[in-house]
């Protein structure tokens, strides 16, 4: 697992980044930073090889163990959230792929991020090597828990949905963070932007979304 094609064929290529990118402008995703990571992070190298050709397009894909890949669009949008407030520590929820993770790294100084599923974990860790992306920390977890060693965080995304927001979360983000979650009792959940003032925490609802549910425990 370490041949990895960085830079892609075809499909796969520069051209297609490149284009993901400007339809993600097109939707609405105005933060250039965030539009370059897009274009400059291979997501071909996350998914399995017979779904590389979709790769680029703006979709969901399936990355095995019953888990998928978030779609672009939402990856800009919660990866835009993230770095609006102070782009410093960031604990991700649901490693999955490693995809998302891999868009934050170039943007935040740290990115600590917790899969439930071991096989994806050690997947992910070695894309993670392969991209030379020596500022993401992976580990087999819990993710509900948060990771106490490591906290405070500057933010917290949380790449599953789910109907309450973990209380280690909100405990382990510092004051004037942020938590980016997707939250709700249906299917369709709202995707949260939450920040904290001291004890106080204001919401607002980016989008509707829908996630692979979050989890408790680990397998
Ligand atoms: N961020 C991922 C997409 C994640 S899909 C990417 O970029 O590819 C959601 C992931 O959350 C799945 O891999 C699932 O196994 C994981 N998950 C669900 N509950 C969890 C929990 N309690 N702790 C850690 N990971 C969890």
């Amino acid at each position: 697992m370490t041949d990895f094609d960085l830079r892609g064929i075809g499909a796969t290529s520069q051209r297609a980044r490149d284009r993901l990118a400007a339809h993600l402008r097109g939707s609405g995703i105005t933060d250039e930073r965030v539009l370059r990571a897009i274009a400059e992070t291979p997501r071909h190298i996350f998914v399995e090889e017979a779904m590389q050709y979709l790769s680029y397009e703006d979709r969901a894909l399936p990355v095995g163990h019953g888990q998928t890949i978030s779609q672009p669009y939402i990856v800009a949008l919660m990866t835009q959230a993230i770095i609006a407030k102070k782009p410093g520590r960031v604990l991700e929820i649901g490693t999955g792929s490693g995809y998302q993770a891999a868009v934050l790294s170039g943007l935040v100084d740290e990115v600590y991020t917790i899969e439930r599923i071991e096989a994806l974990v050690e997947y992910a860790r070695a894309r993670f090597e392969a991209m030379g992306l020596d500022n993401v920390h992976g580990r087999h977890g819990d993710g509900t828990k948060g990771w106490r060693a490591k906290a405070p965080f500057d933010a917290v995304i949380v790449t599953a949905g789910t109907n309450l927001v973990p209380e280690p979360l909100m405990d382990q983000v510092a004051d004037g963070g942020r938590i980016v979650i997707p939250v709700g009792t249906d299917d369709i959940k709202e995707l949260k932007m939450m920040d904290r003032e001291g004890d106080d925490w204001h919401e607002k609802t980016l989008e509707l979304v829908r996630f692979v549910p979050l989890r408790q425990g680990v397998s």
